[in-house]
């Protein structure tokens, strides 16, 4: 037998393994009423352009506003509706409350930017994203364009021609298809060609290196020009410093996401933030959401 099968039995004799054992079904019931009763909300964090820092898009990020234990982040349940089959039902939640906040925001009188929506390899393989896609819009009253989903490198493995039957069926409602996390997975770019995406969103961890690794540069600049070369657009996520962002705007990255920029906001503090910049771009300013120098 395999050593790491040894090691796998060994563990289910361990008693913290009973313990995060009973943790997960806990939480898997939790789940379910909170599902139920829909108790998550969305925060938004802005994606601006590398260069002028204006506001370009924002990405949904769902929380669990738990009843005791207050605002849960997504690392602590999403990974247990995904294993249980729950993130289908609480997708279609997100999806729902990202085209009923932009409604309510251009009700306002709001001057909108496209709202980004994850979608988890599980969701994408076995829920109907794309009709629920389409419904979600449609009872919104959006266009469609004003909404992009983010999916892994790891729901893009398997059947291609399915996967690219699916993206391209939702492609043609309008909503632009964002690889998430790139660099993590094992996909290739012309693989991501083959499929038609339009954003390549390159995972922190590279961001991260960019300052004290000189490598990690060349590796940007190919990943971008690679991209650039078959019509992607190219966001850095976690961008937390200013030297990150001139290095990135140097190695004509498109779009920065981070918290140099923001913090991902809730829905009243990333209505401000759409207001401010449509302002300022009325009165022609460019000062944008940051600013390198
Ligand atoms: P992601 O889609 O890659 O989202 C970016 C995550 O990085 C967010 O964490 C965000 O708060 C965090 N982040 C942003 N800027 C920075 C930065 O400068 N530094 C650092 N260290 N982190 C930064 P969050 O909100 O905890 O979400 C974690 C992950 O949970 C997301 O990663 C996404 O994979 C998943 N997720 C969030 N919302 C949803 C959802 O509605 N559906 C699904 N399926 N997954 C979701
Ligand atoms: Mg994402
Ligand atoms: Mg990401
Ligand atoms: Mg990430």
């Amino acid at each position: 037998a395999a050593k790491g099968e040894r090691r796998g039995s060994h563990a289910f004799y361990q008693p913290e393994f009973h313990e995060v054992l009973r943790q997960r079904i806990a939480t898997e019931r939790e789940l379910a009423e909170a599902i139920e009763r829909d108790e998550f909300e969305l925060h938004y964090q802005p994606r601006v352009d590398a260069c002028s820092g204006r506001l370009l898009s924002l990405e949904a990020l769902v929380r669990w506003r738990h009843p005791r234990r207050g605002m849960v982040p997504p690392g602590e349940f999403i990974p247990v509706a995904e294993n249980t089959g729950q993130i289908i039902a609480l997708g279609a939640l997100v999806i729902d409350r990202a085209c009923r906040q932009l409604a309510l925001w251009r009700a306002a009188g709001l001057d909108v930017v496209p709202v980004s929506v994850n979608v988890s390899a599980m969701q994408f393989r076995h829920g109907d994203v794309h009709d629920h896609l389409a419904r979600a819009v449609s009872v919104a009253g959006i266009p469609a364009e004003l909404i992009e989903i983010e999916i892994t490198e790891s729901a893009m493995l398997g059947d291609l021609d399915l996967i690219r039957e699916r993206l391209a069926a939702i492609r043609a409602l309008g909503i632009r298809i964002a690889v998430d996390d790139f660099g993590t997975g094992y996909s290739s770019l012309s693989q991501l060609q083959r499929l038609d995406v339009d954003v390549l969103k390159v995972d922190r961890v590279f961001t991260a290196d960019l300052d004290h690794r000189p490598e990690s540069q060349v590796l940007f600049r190919a990943i971008v020009s690679m991209a650039h070369a078959l019509d992607m657009r190219v966001v850095a996520e976690g961008v937390e410093t200013v030297p990150q962002a001139a290095i990135l705007r140097d190695l004509r990255c498109d779009e920065l996401q981070g918290y140099l920029v923001a913090r991902p906001l809730p829905a009243a503090d990333a209505a401000d933030t759409i207001r401010r910049a449509a302002s300022e771009s009325a009165r022609g300013e460019r000062r944008g959401l940051y600013r390198i120098a």
